[in-house]
């Protein structure tokens, strides 16, 4: 098994298949920032199917046994069917994700669901059409995501989860709405801490609900109790409703950092690997990948990546003075 140094294995890669998005959401990609005239990679600098699903093969062979695909928002990218086949078709994969905004699902549930794809997370931060469309740069109402939901249901992606950033002053109010809708349809809602990735989002400590808020506010409405993990290192903390009616996570990545249990590697859009959410610079497998590299050489570069890994980030968070600059931005490698 590969170890790094913190003796993590290597379990998890999320690949990002495109940079680009269809929303704009305010704490992952600004529009004042990914305006009409934004850069984004050309098609020829993101890796093809073919070469994520090489290079994911030499990532099981090294220990992954879940993928996750994401963005950027992975919907946006043509065909994506077609690489979740690719990837089902590896032996020794044990679970096959995808994280979406879920306005494309209603399109793509029930391809993904033909090619092998085994869950779907979909990312919604209210039902409050008001509050979501601020919070996604006015590019979709609440209406749309809830088709692409009930379009993963019927094509047979049971349960769902819902991922939902909470952000104070912004949509906490509506939370506990989003839990009561997502218990009675049996889904699971997982909160997530609003985090300061990278460094465009103007990320303030004051802005992020913490865990234990969340929890509280949704256990004086529907009391809640904790659960134990589905297995060590699960990001999520689990809590069941004392009715049995169902469960949420909570993601509290600010709050009660879980680096320790950290198994995931991300690979960018572009064919670059990043041991962090919170990295500064990735190393680039793009190039040796188009030079003819071979497997072997793959193998040894990607050992030689997760065995430097000492990444802790926020469980030193608060320790630095400083806020780390120039980090990567998270529609980069994906959540
Ligand atoms: N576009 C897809 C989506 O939104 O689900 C996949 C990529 S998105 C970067 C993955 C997840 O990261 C989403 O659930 C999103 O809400 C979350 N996310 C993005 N920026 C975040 C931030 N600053 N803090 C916490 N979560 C964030
Ligand atoms: Fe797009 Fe997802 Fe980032 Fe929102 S969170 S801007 S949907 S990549
Ligand atoms: Fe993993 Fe980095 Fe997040 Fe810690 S801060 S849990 S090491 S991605």
């Amino acid at each position: 098994m590969l170890i790094d140094r913190l003796r993590r294995p290597l379990r998890d890669l999320r690949i990002s298949v495109t940079d680009r998005c269809n929303f704009r959401c305010t704490y992952c990609m600004p529009a004042d920032v990914y305006g009409a005239h934004y850069q984004f990679l050309p098609k020829r600098e993101l890796l093809t199917f073919e070469e994520i699903t090489r290079l994911a093969r030499v990532f099981v062979r090294l220990g992954v046994v879940k993928l996750r695909i994401t963005g950027g928002e992975p919907l946006v990218r043509a065909e994506i069917e077609k690489l979740a086949a690719q990837l089902a078709g590896i032996e020794g994969v044990e679970d096959i994700a995808l994280t979406t905004n879920g306005y494309l699902l209603p399109q793509k549930a029930q391809a993904l669901k033909e090619a092998g794809l085994s869950r779907v997370t979909v990312s919604l931060d209210s039902l409050d059409d008001a509050v979501f469309r601020r919070m996604n740069g006015g590019r979709s109402g609440v209406r749309e995501v809830l088709d692409g939901i009930d379009a993963a249901e019927r094509a047979g992606f049971s349960p769902i989860k819902i991922n939902a950033v909470v952000q104070r002053g912004v949509n906490e109010h509506t939370i506990v709405d989003l839990a009561r809708y997502f218990k009675a349809r049996g889904h699971i809602v997982r909160f997530i801490e609003y985090m300061d990735v990278g460094s465009l989002n103007g990320w303030k400590l004051d802005a992020v609900v913490s865990a234990d808020e969340i929890v509280a506010m949704i256990d004086a409405e529907m009391p809640l109790e904790p659960v134990a993990p589905n297995y060590p290192g699960e990001v999520a903390n689990r809590y069941r409703y004392a009715d049995g009616g169902g469960e949420i996570g909570v993601i509290a990545s600010v709050t009660r950092p879980f680096c320790g249990a950290c198994t995931r590697m991300r690979l960018s859009a572009e064919g670059s690997l990043y041991t962090c959410l919170f990295a500064v610079a990735g190393v680039d497998l793009k190039k040796p990948l188009r030079a003819g590299a071979s497997d072997a050489e793959l193998e040894r570069r990607i050992r030689g990546v997760w065995g430097r890994r000492a990444d802790r980030y926020s469980e030193v968070r608060s320790a630095l003075t400083e806020p780390r600059p120039h980090k990567v931005e998270m529609y980069h490698i994906g959540g």
